[in-house]
């Protein structure tokens, strides 16, 4: 990574960066919202786009000398289109949390009620977190998950007929199994709900075919770019013609100010790249190691929510250990594996001690990580929760971490 630069007019910054990105080389990351994009997309992100404004869309900017990055937005956009099968996209959202956002203005005036999944149960905070914008501002009834990590499609639909929502919400930061975007789009005709579908973590499943899609079924869908899609930080909005224009106020004037073409051009850039048949093959490969993952660690008697995943993610419960996901997450950094707490259904421990650890495969994955590795790292996290106390034991736990990533290197220049 070429750092010239930045290293002569800001060697702090250079040096915080290079610390980085040995950390991200000498970790196993099992962070399941993070993935390591292309340096094809790091440098479109890098590019002399950042100096342009270009507020408005396509050919209607308030900024003249846009001509560049039209033909940039509109590539972003008919790949989005064509790779989800979805007739309008917006590009623009800086995060995927803005991307909801923009929905809910588009769709509902503040005090309108939504259904969503409920944030402990693996919904995400912009779905009506009362401390977030969503659950400030409008009325939330949240659905979970039942006692095999599944959604109760018949309670969802009762809560829709009680609550007569406007607008349902599906899709998680932490569910393992397949989202039946057909059951929504039924339940929400049934009370005259719009549908949401924020593929924020699936997206790379689903425009690799192996996951359902969610086009024709979700009048909205929303996802970031980065995480099982591989591009850079950001939000796509994609929805039915007939909210396109009503999309596109939201997000500009309603939110943003100008767009950041540079982060643009990046997504445009890991959208062609997931229109590929490597992709189709690395998305396969994250499914088949998230199954190694939970399956090898189900052999070593530890708990999986739901048993086993049938995408990129799972959650470990740790209640028969007597061990919490927080401990047990900073006892993972020791041996070189990056994991995020998180609560499990009906958690006895505070959501910020939690019980349960989440653990995905995207980024192990681009890095090359295949199913024996796989079993080879429920093998070190399960020894790790198992002598936790035991220093030795844990420095020998991080030297085979360290052989595992020295087989996969990541962004090693040839
Ligand atoms: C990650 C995530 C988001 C938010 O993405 P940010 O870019 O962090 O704002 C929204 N929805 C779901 C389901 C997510 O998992």
């Amino acid at each position: 990574m070429n750092l010239e630069n930045v290293k002569r007019v800001d060697p702090q910054i250079a040096t915080a960066i290079e610390a980085e990105l040995d950390r991200q080389q000498n970790t196993i990351e099992l962070i399941a919202s993070e993935n390591c994009t292309s340096l094809a997309v790091m440098e479109a992100c890098g590019s002399v786009l950042t100096n342009k404004y270009a507020e408005g869309k396509p050919h209607k900017r308030y900024y003249n000398g846009c001509e560049h990055i039209d033909v940039v937005e509109e590539l972003a956009q008919k790949r989005a289109c064509e790779l989800f099968h979805m007739d309008h996209a917006n590009v623009q959202p800086h995060s995927g949390a803005q991307a909801n956002m923009a929905v809910f203005m588009a769709t509902m005036k503040p005090g309108d009620r939504v259904l969503s999944m409920d944030l402990s149960n693996g919904g995400h905070l912009s779905h009506g977190s009362p401390v977030n914008f969503s659950g400030l501002y409008f009325d939330v009834k949240s659905y979970g998950i039942n006692e095999y990590g599944e959604i109760d499609y018949d309670e969802v639909r009762k809560m829709a007929i009680e609550h007569k929502p406007k607008l349902i919400i599906c899709g998680a930061s932490n569910y393992s199994k397949i989202i039946d975007f057909k059951k929504f789009r039924e339940i929400a005709d049934e009370v005259g709900a719009l549908l949401l579908a924020d593929i924020a973590h699936i997206a790379g499943l689903v425009a690799a075919g192996l996951h359902p899609s969610p086009a024709g079924y979700a009048q909205f869908v929303t996802t970031t770019t980065h995480k099982s899609l591989r591009g850079p930080r950001g939000g796509i909005i994609m929805c039915d013609e007939q909210y396109a224009q009503a999309i596109d106020k939201a997000v500009f004037p309603g939110m943003q100010g100008g767009p950041l073409e540079h982060i643009i051009a990046g997504k445009a850039v890991a959208l062609l790249e997931a229109s590929k048949p490597e992709f189709k093959e690395y998305a396969a490969q994250i499914i088949k190691n998230a199954k190694a993952l939970a399956q090898g660690l189900m052999d070593e008697g530890l708990d999986i929510v739901g048993g086993m995943t049938e995408n990129h993610l799972m959650t470990l419960d740790l209640r028969k250990t007597g061990k919490t996901g927080k401990d047990m997450a900073n006892v993972l950094e020791k041996v070189g594996i990056t994991a995020n707490k998180n609560t499990v259904p009906n958690d006895p421990q505070s959501p910020f001690v939690t019980s349960g650890i989440r653990l995905g495969t995207p980024a192990v994955t681009t890095r090359g990580f295949k199913e024996e590795d796989m079993t080879e790292v429920a093998k070190i996290i399960a020894s790790a929760i198992y002598s936790s106390d035991n220093e030795v034991a844990l420095n020998n736990l991080r030297d085979r971490s360290m052989k595992l990533c020295s087989k996969h290197p990541l962004y090693k220049e040839n």
